[in-house]
């Protein structure tokens, strides 16, 4: 008899032994980064599901800014499944040049424009084992699209989510799908869908790997790791 499918939802039973002042903790940096920023969203430019999908493909280990540059002459030019198909793998090269693995990452998007148009009717499927299912698209770019579109609450773990979570005490995961499963365990509810882009933008802009900028940190006194880089 075949294996039951996986549940599509990556949905960490709550920890069981998280003690009331640690989830009192949790909960102020939460409401801590809400009061900051209420409703945040990803930096990179997109008018849609697909465009969202191509810019969240092409942005595997490059920058946001660096994507954004090259899609904003590239969605002028193919912003459906379409028109990304009739550009073809040599049309689209160009546009993408300046971002590392741009050649598989061109093979990629041309594949999953194709699969859009012709097994999807020109939408792009917003369902996880779907959207999985496209070429280039992981579990982590799944995640990213569907939490920003508010489709599925999910905490794409990149470097910076990693980095921050550990400061913060919020996960002693070793690899990004422990720390995805720690902190979807953590999160409270209703922080659940802005959490990746609260954590992003800390890790981007305050939480920096190298030296960061704790003086200016607004969880400072709840960080545990503090102490690390401010001298007493
Ligand atoms: S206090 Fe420092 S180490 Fe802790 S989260 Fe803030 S910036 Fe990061």
């Amino acid at each position: 008899m075949a294996k039951p499918a996986k549940p599509a939802v990556r949905k960490a039973a709550r920890p069981a032994r998280i003690s009331p002042a640690e989830q009192a903790r949790i909960a102020e940096l939460f409401a801590r980064f809400e009061a900051q920023e209420s409703d945040p969203s990803t930096e990179l430019d997109y008018g849609g599901p697909f465009t969202l999908v191509v810019a969240v493909a092409l942005s595997a280990q490059a920058t946001d800014v660096s994507v954004n540059k090259a899609t904003v002459k590239l969605f002028k030019v193919a912003d459906t499944p379409a028109a990304m198909l009739a550009l073809g793998e040599a049309g689209l090269k160009p546009f993408i040049s300046s971002i590392g693995l741009y050649n598989m990452k061109a093979r990629n998007v041309i594949a999953l424009s194709r699969i859009i148009l012709e097994q999807h009717g020109g939408e792009v499927p917003l369902e996880r084992e779907k959207l999985q299912a496209l070429p280039g698209v992981g579990r982590k770019t799944a995640s990213v699209v569907l939490n920003e579109l508010r489709i599925e609450p999910a905490i794409a773990v990149d470097t910076h989510v990693f980095r921050v979570s550990h400061r913060l005490g919020l996960s002693t995961g070793k690899t990004p799908d422990q720390v995805e499963a720690e902190l979807m365990g953590k999160v409270p509810e209703p922080y659940l869908t802005r959490a990746h882009h609260w954590l992003i933008l800390h890790g981007r802009y305050v939480c920096v790997a190298r030296r960061p900028k704790c003086e200016e940190c607004p969880v400072a006194d709840l960080c545990p790791s503090r102490h690390l880089f401010v001298a007493r």
